[in-house]
């Protein structure tokens, strides 16, 4: 699903984030990836979904080899790619409903199929009784649901969270993992980038760890590894 070779990312201001990154995630994994601020997680997850480009190496993601990726093309990789971040990155003024919808009308789906999909996400995440309110009404685990629901309303093959968890407390956190579990156990792969070491050494799965851009550890059921 996702292959980099000898990947490295060197941004404008001549810091190195990622240095001669080899990996391979299989379809269907479910993989953290771990480690200390300015480790280069974020590089790391950006660079998958084309949000940032390599400064050497060869990344594939879903078939595509994206050095060779033109922009026009872009569109259709993030079509197979859900992303969630921390901050969940709704449209304040639009209604739950319709920042779901919203992914789908970009793509000129028919509009009995926008409704059928967005509902059908919307129960999904437990929120369908919500969706005529706007992101301000919602809690912040309500408002990473509805941003959950957006970024798999595409059949997405692979989602990418950049620390999903890290703006909610414990209960809500164990509810969001819930739903990223349930998406993954239907076959879509799930990459979460998390500094919460008590949902990694809960719900074991496979650990990369980040340092200093390197890969210092890749554990199938791993363990966080760090105190905090
Ligand atoms: P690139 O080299 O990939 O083109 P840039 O250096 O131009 O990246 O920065 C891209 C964006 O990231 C800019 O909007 C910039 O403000 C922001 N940025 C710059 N430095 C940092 C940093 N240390 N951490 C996070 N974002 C940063
Ligand atoms: P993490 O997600 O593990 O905190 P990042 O990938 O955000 O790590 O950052 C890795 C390193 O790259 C840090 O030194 C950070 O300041 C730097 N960095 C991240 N994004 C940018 C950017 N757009 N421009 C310049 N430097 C960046």
């Amino acid at each position: 699903m996702i292959t980099m070779e000898n990947v490295s990312k060197t941004y404008s201001n001549g810091v190195t984030a990622l240095n001669d990154i080899s990996i391979h995630i299989d379809r269907g994994e479910f993989v953290y990836i771990v480690g200390p601020s300015g480790a280069g997680k974020s590089s790391f997850i950006r660079l998958i979904y084309r949000e940032a480009k390599p400064t050497k190496g060869k990344i594939i993601v879903s078939d595509r080899d994206l050095s060779k990726l033109k922009e026009r093309h872009i569109p259709y990789l993030r079509r197979d790619i859900g992303v969630v971040f921390q901050d969940f990155k709704l449209l304040q003024k639009l209604t739950v409903y319709e920042n779901v919808a919203f992914a789908l009308e970009v793509i000129e789906t028919s509009p009995r199929s926008i409704k059928r999909r967005v509902q059908e996400v919307l129960k999904l995440v437990g929120l369908e009784a919500k969706e005529k309110m706007i992101p301000s009404e919602l809690s912040g685990g309500e408002q990473q649901r509805v941003a959950i629901a957006r970024a798999i309303v595409n059949n997405p093959k692979v989602v990418i969270a950049d620390e999903p968890t890290g703006n909610l407390d414990p209960d809500t956190s164990w509810e969001i993992m819930k739903v990223l579990e349930d998406i993954n156990s239907k076959g879509t792969t799930i990459i979460m980038a998390t500094h919460s070491k008590h949902i990694v050494n809960t719900i074991k799965r496979r650990v990369i760890a980040i340092e200093d851009g390197v890969i210092v550890r890749d554990q199938q059921r791993g363990d966080y590894g760090y105190e905090i």
